[in-house]
């Protein structure tokens, strides 16, 4: 780390100046070419979901499990690795203007498994410099049986990084993902993920009813055996193609319909109601004394011991890690974002701001609304006079 600047400097601008000064540093470092290349990519423009800001290490999955979502966004069944370097990678990241450095959340996963052996070093690379550079807390889901090798440059590289080892049915397995490791595979890599001081979650994503309902008792007892942390649940998003993907490996797809809203059109996705079902995991979940949380930002708060109150699901974490951003601060870092207060009314779950409606600009607002929450983890709502 390094001293961000000699001037006297509130809390949010100097969360902003650290992130100037990485690409400063970085500069020095980075070919013209890279750091084009870097500015152009979508990391530098990407706003972070709700789990946090979605890194690809790879372009598409060779797995192809039969209730992915990825391939009806146009991701290719033949894994690649991601085009950018880690250093470029963290040039994108400290370009993009909703990225709050030591604050957003980071996911490693989403739209790919990163640990497949043609991504598996881009994947570690990824995970050691963004942490280094920008100390964004992060997660990484995976499919793959972690052995001590990754587990102990995973552990190096992140200490608190948020594990998610996703399991969705251990019997259907050979059926629906059946190029993936096996799931007892995986159970051992969470056994091995703690015996490195990381905390690994069981994930049970997608929970596919008709399937991943009936084997929760069998999942939940062999997470707990094998030294899981906690439950990550997560519904199925489902496309017309994962339907008929599912109903060729013979699942009864009526009580996945029975809870969609609707039935999707062409490429759309879909998320069907599962509450019920997250109940049953949490009552079973109790037994073996492991907590559950319906959202993944959620277990990446628990393993950084860390805090936030950024939406309706909160609280989360530990309330003793809550943030002081006091009223100089926001009003300092709206000023530098040329937007003209009001009023900034803070609570301690959200923040309340009204604008002068002299220069009205969306972009922007949108932008101050996402870093000033994650800065103040809390929830910003911003309107004009
Ligand atoms: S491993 Fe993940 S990304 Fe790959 S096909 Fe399976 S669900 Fe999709
Ligand atoms: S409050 Fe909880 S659920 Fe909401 S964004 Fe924060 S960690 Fe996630």
């Amino acid at each position: 780390m390094f001293v961000v600047s000699e001037v006297l400097m509130g809390r949010i601008l100097e969360l902003i100046e650290y992130k100037n000064k990485v690409m400063e540093k970085l500069r020095n470092v980075l070919t013209r070419d890279s750091i084009d290349k870097a500015i152009k990519d979508p990391h530098a423009k990407r706003r972070p979901r709700p789990c946090g800001i979605t890194i690809h290490t790879g372009v598409g999955c060779s797995f192809i499990c039969a209730y992915c979502y990825i391939y009806d966004m146009g991701f290719p069944a033949k894994i690649s690795p991601y085009a950018l370097t880690s250093l470029e990678l963290v040039y994108s990241l400290a370009k993009n203007p909703y990225i709050v450095p030591y604050r957003t959340f980071a996911a490693y996963g989403s739209v790919t498994e990163p640990f497949l052996p043609e991504t598996r070093e881009k994947a570690l690379e990824y995970i050691v410099d963004v942490y280094r550079w920008l100390y964004l807390p992060s997660q990484v889901s995976t499919k793959i049986a972690i052995d001590d090798e990754i587990a102990g440059r995973l552990k190096k590289a992140e200490p608190n990084l948020s594990v998610l080892v996703s399991i969705t049915t251990i019997e259907k397995a050979d059926k629906l993902e059946p190029l993936a490791p096996k799931p007892l595979e995986r159970f051992r890599g969470i056994a091995i993920a703690s015996k490195y001081g990381l905390y690994p979650y069981l994930f049970i994503r997608p929970i596919i009813p008709s399937v991943t309902d009936k084997e929760l008792d069998n999942i939940i007892k062999l997470g707990a055996e094998y030294n899981a942390k906690g439950i990550v649940v997560g519904s199925l998003r489902i496309t017309k193609s994962i339907i008929q993907r599912l109903r060729s490996k013979g699942v009864d797809t009526k009580p996945i319909l029975d809870r969609a809203p609707r039935l999707p059109k062409d490429r759309e996705q879909i998320s069907i109601k599962i509450n019920d079902i997250v109940l049953k995991v949490e009552k079973i979940a109790q037994d073996y004394g492991l907590k559950v949380f319906r959202t993944a930002c959620k277990a990446n708060v628990d393993s950084h011991n860390d805090y936030c109150s950024m939406c309706s699901f909160g609280p989360c974490g530990n309330d003793k890690k809550k943030y002081n951003i006091d009223y100089n601060d926001i009003s300092e870092y709206l000023e530098y974002m040329n937007l003209k207060p009001l009023t900034i009314d803070i609570r301690s779950r959200y923040v309340n701001i009204t604008l002068l409606d002299d220069n009205r600009n969306e972009r922007k607002i949108d932008i101050a609304r996402t870093i000033l929450a994650y800065a103040c983890r809390k929830e910003v709502f911003i309107k004009y006079t």
